[in-house]
Parts: structure tokens; C-alpha cells; sequence
């Protein structure tokens, strides 16, 4: 028995060997006589993991793995397939919290940046000068939960967010990292002194807007074409402890958004959102149990006499010096405004418990098994001079018609003012657009179908000519991206080609790969 066993499990170790080297077949041999080798997997596990996102819908199978140590080992990666004759596509795989295989690499190597986490280099560093202020050197592998932790711990924190924070820093900035803060203080990618990225040629550069600007303004909203980021220097405001939060409901379309446009004109407030309610969502979602259960009673009794109803949500931060205040303050901002009366809801939270509003949601469904499911989301930048058709043509039309619709749908206003035009990210052309999020859960056998409601949406704004233009983009055709970049285009494609001329870095997102 025991020679048996002696002889099967070194069969079975050749025959890892052999798949291993099966699969790594697309990468060339000196990768495998690297020093990061000894970190690099091709076991169907790892391979599993960096094939899938939170989308559930896209599966790409990388040839290997790599969990970097140190930032070394990401530069060697690059610069190894930079220098080889067929050069094999790398891709930063953040948190993997994309929704259509933004992340993955097919038979190439995803960097897992999780694994840069425990780098005494990285880490998150709170500092102060005289011409920043405070501000946060951040591993663009961290979690902004982690970034928020640290820097509470200094009274200190970022001033834009996004509604859920295990999102990890380098996702976020390539794309924008936007909320109901972002009217305020603009989007995450705005919020940026300086970055250290790895660019697809295998240099290390520090960026910023005076230093090596185009790679800088390239790689915010840049979709992870143009380097890998490292570090992000964050801003850091004093941190406030307490939220007074509340929503109010609205059954009038062109009142709540003339009052969501009101609150971000004017000083005041540090959040503003809305969403939408209709019969078959309830009034607590996984995104945020806010109401209670009498209130929830309250509006299911007025759901049943509306299609839809529109609750516009604001906080104002305050601490122990304007706790005396906050109430007659929050009072006055709300004067004037035409939500449906006695629909007003109110609290108090603290400041944590506010921006970590998501978490519990999460966790509630993970419980349940319910948040590995497809996610066929849709997000959108909306024009404020075609918000009102879009309500019909979209909102009443597609998706209170279809009532195929599940999860959280999100709308809310924020200004032009705060992006910088020389970043890589795309808007609408007017000072006032919409955030717009379908942010839909589905079967596993039926995401298609709300995959089609999508293409409805999109071809019915095409069609009336809305300049809609999506967030968090994904597209099918070199044609696709080239209108959703429009101006931007010659730009863009000029970047790629000085910061990554061999086209090495994110696949996954289709623009100048294509992977199927
Ligand atoms: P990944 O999915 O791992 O990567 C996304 C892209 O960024 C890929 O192309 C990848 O190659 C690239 N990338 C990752 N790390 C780096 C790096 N260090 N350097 C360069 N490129 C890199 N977005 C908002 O703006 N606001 C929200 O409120 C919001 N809420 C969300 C809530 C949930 C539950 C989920 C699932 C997503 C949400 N998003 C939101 C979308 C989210 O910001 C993006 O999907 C983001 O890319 C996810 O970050 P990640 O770390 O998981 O990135």
C-alpha cells in the first residue's frame, strides 16, 4: 500500500506539473526562471478566482497569477512581457468588483493586488504640508474602508467617496469614484495629488499634475490602459463624527429633480443622492435599511397608490461644535421644498455608520447567498436637459413597464465643474448631468434579460437623440468606444500608444484587445 500511494501521488504530481505548464503555455519560459515565479500560481484555483468578477456574467481564464510581494515584482512582470518578442496581457485585478470581466486577462497574467497589502512600502501614510494640508499615502490595493480606518485614527478623511467602500483605490481611479459627495467635492479621480504607476512599458513614474502630467491625467478615468498604480496621494479633510441624514419622497418627477438641482446649487450640504421606488422594490434595499418598520408600512401604503416614487436622500456633517445647531441649520435647507408632505424621514448616524451604509446590506445577502449572483449593471451619465425624457422614455416606459427590474435604481445630479477636462474619464458636455444606476441582481439563467432592457435603454436614447454617455463603460466594438470617447478619442489612443504601445495592460476592458 504504502508504494502504491508513494508511486500515486507522484504521478499526481506530474500530472499538476504537466497542467501547470499547460496552462502557462501562453506566457514565455522566462517568466518561469524569474524571481517571481516562486509567486506566481497556475493552480485552477487561483486561475478560477481571477476568471470571475462581481458582474457574474464574463469568464476569461488567465494562463497565471501573480501575488506580488513588492512592487518590484509587478515591475519585473511588465517589464519581461515589454521585452519579448510576443508580448502576454497584464491586468490589475483590484477587489474584482467590475460587473462585465473589466479585470480578467485571457491567457495572460492577472496581478492579484490584494497580496501588496502586508508591503511595509504600500500601507496607507497620513502626512501634512504646508502647500497640501493633510493628505493620505494610499497602495493603490487598498480597500477604502482600510483608508477610511486609517485616517479617522487622525481625525482626518478623504472628501469623496463611493456609496460602497471595499472597493479598492487603483479600481476606483480608473474609473472616477463617484457619489452623492461628488457635487461637492467631485469625484475620487479629482481628489488625487500625485501617483506612483508602473506603465506598460515597465517604468515606475511618479505623476502629477506638474510632474509627468499626461501620465497622470491618462491614468485617471483611464481603465487601467495605461499603467498600474501603486500609490495614490489622497486629500484628507478633518473628519466630521456625525451625519444628520434624511430623505424625502416625491411622486412628481420634475420636482424632485428641480429640488435635487436646488440642494447642489447651493452651500450646505455634503451629500445629495435620489432613487427611485416602485411596487415591486421595497423601500429598504440591500444598499441601506433606513427606514423603519412603520415607516416602511407608511410607504408601501402610498407605493400602492403611485407607479413610482422618487426619494431624494442629502446628509450634512456636523460634530460636537454644530451639534446645537445641525437641526435648525438642516431645518432651513429644507425650506421650500416640494416633496409629498409628511414624507420626510430623518437620522442621525454616525459618520462611519453613514459612509458604511452598504456593508451590512452585503453581508445580509452574502448570508443568504445571495450576492454572488449575475449583476447585469448598467450605469449612466445623463444630460440635465434630457433628464426629463429619460424619466418617461426609460424610467416609466422600459422599466416600470417591463417590471422585470430588480434592485436599487439610483438618480441624482452633479456638476461638470468639479472633473478636470484632461482626464481620461468621459462626461456629458453640460454643467449638470445625472448619475444614473441600474443596479440590477438577476438568476443565474435569466441576467439576459435584463441584459436586453440595456440595449432597450440605449437604443431608445440613441433614437431620441439623448448625449447619454455610460459609466463604468463596456462596449463591443473598437467603433463603440471611439463615439463614447468622441473628442477624446485622438487623445486616448495617443496615450496607449506612449504609455503602452504594445498593448499589454487591461484587456478585460475591450478597448484595444479583444478577447471574444
Ligand atoms: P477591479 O474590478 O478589480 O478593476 C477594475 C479596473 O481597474 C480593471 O480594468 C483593472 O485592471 C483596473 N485596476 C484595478 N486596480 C488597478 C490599479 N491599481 N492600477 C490600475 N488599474 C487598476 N463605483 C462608483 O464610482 N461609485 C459607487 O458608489 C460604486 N458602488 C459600487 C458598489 C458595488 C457593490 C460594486 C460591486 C461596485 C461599485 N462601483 C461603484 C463600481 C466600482 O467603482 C468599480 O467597479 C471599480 O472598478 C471596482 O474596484 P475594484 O477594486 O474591484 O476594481
Amino acid at each position: 500500500y504504502f508504494i502504491l500511494f508513494f508511486i500515486m501521488s507522484h504521478l499526481m504530481s506530474i500530472i499538476g506539473k504537466l497542467k501547470n505548464y499547460w496552462n502557462a503555455s501562453s506566457i514565455p519560459h522566462e517568466l518561469l526562471s524569474l524571481d517571481i515565479a516562486a509567486r506566481l500560481s497556475t493552480d485552477s484555483d487561483a486561475i478560477e478566482a481571477a476568471s470571475t468578477d462581481f458582474g457574474n456574467i464574463i469568464k476569461e481564464k488567465p494562463a497565471a497569477v501573480l501575488y506580488p510581494s513588492t512592487i518590484k515584482d509587478i515591475l519585473d512582470l511588465i517589464k519581461l512581457s515589454y521585452n519579448t518578442h510576443i508580448p502576454f496581457t497584464i491586468t490589475a485585478r483590484g477587489h474584482g468588483h467590475s460587473v462585465r470581466g473589466q479585470a480578467m486577462a485571457r491567457n495572460g497574467v492577472v496581478v492579484d493586488m490584494n497580496s501588496l497589502k502586508n508591503n511595509y512600502r504600500t500601507g496607507i501614510r497620513v502626512s501634512w504640508d504646508a502647500s497640501l494640508g493633510f493628505y493620505a499615502d494610499v497602495g493603490g490595493e487598498q480597500l477604502w474602508i482600510d483608508v477610511l480606518n486609517a485616517t479617522l485614527v487622525h481625525g482626518l478623511a478623504p472628501v469623496s467617496w463611493t456609496d460602497y467602500l471595499y472597493l479598492t483605490v487603483g479600481g476606483t481611479l480608473s474609473n472616477a469614484g463617484i457619489s452623492g459627495q461628488t457635487f461637492r467635492y467631485g469625484p475620487q479621480i479629482s481628489n488625487v495629488h500625485e501617483m506612483d504607476v508602473i506603465t506598460g512599458k515597465g517604468e515606475f513614474v511618479t505623476c502629477s499634475k506638474h510632474t509627468n502630467p499626461e501620465l497622470f491625467f491618462a491614468v485617471l478615468g483611464g481603465l487601467g490602459q495605461f499603467g498600474i498604480i501603486t500609490r495614490a496621494r489622497i486629500v484628507l479633510e478633518k473628519a466630521p463624527t456625525r451625519v444628520k441624514w434624511v430623505r424625502i419622497l416625491y411622486s412628481d418627477f420634475s420636482k424632485f429633480t428641480r429640488d435635487q438641482e436646488h440642494l447642489i446649487s447651493i452651500e450646505g450640504l455634503d451629500y445629495v443622492e435620489g432613487s427611485l421606488m416602485m411596487n415591486q422594490s421595497p423601500p429598504n434595499n440591500w444598499r441601506s435599511s433606513f427606514f423603519s418598520p412603520s415607516n416602511q408600512t407608511k410607504i408601501a401604503s402610498l407605493l400602492s397608490k403611485n407607479d413610482i416614487i422618487y426619494c431624494l436622500e442629502m446628509v450634512k456633517y456636523y460634530d460636537d461644535q454644530s451639534a446645537n445647531t445641525i437641526d435648525e441649520e438642516m431645518q432651513k435647507l429644507l425650506e421650500g421644498l416640494k416633496f409629498i408632505p409628511g414624507f420626510m424621514f430623518t437620522r442621525d448616524a454616525t459618520f462611519m455608520d453613514f459612509l458604511n451604509r452598504v456593508r451590512s446590506g452585503e453581508v445580509e445577502l452574502q448570508s443568504k447567498g445571495l450576492w454572488d449572483v449575475p449583476h447585469p449593471w448598467f450605469n449612466l451619465f445623463v444630460p440635465k436637459s434630457t433628464i426629463m425624457d429619460f424619466n418617461v422614455g426609460v424610467f416609466v416606459d422600459i422599466i416600470l413597464r417591463q417590471n422585470k427590474a430588480t434592485g436599487p435604481i439610483l438618480v441624482y445630479p452633479t456638476s461638470r465643474k468639479k472633473w478636470d477636462e484632461r482626464m481620461s474619464a468621459v462626461i456629458p458636455e453640460e454643467d449638470i448631468f445625472y448619475c444614473v444606476g441600474l443596479l440590477y441582481s438577476s438568476g443565474f439563467d435569466d441576467w439576459e434579460v435584463l441584459d436586453s432592457l440595456n440595449d432597450k435603454i440605449l437604443m431608445n436614447c440613441n433614437k431620441k437623440g439623448l448625449k447619454i454617455k455610460q459609466y463604468l463603460p463596456h462596449y463591443k466594438t473598437k467603433e463603440d468606444w471611439m463615439k463614447h470617447f468622441d473628442e477624446k478619442w485622438n487623445t486616448f489612443q495617443q496615450r496607449k500608444i506612449q504609455f503602452d504601445p504594445k498593448m499589454i495592460l487591461s484587456p478585460g476592458q475591450r478597448i484595444f484587445t479583444f478577447t471574444s
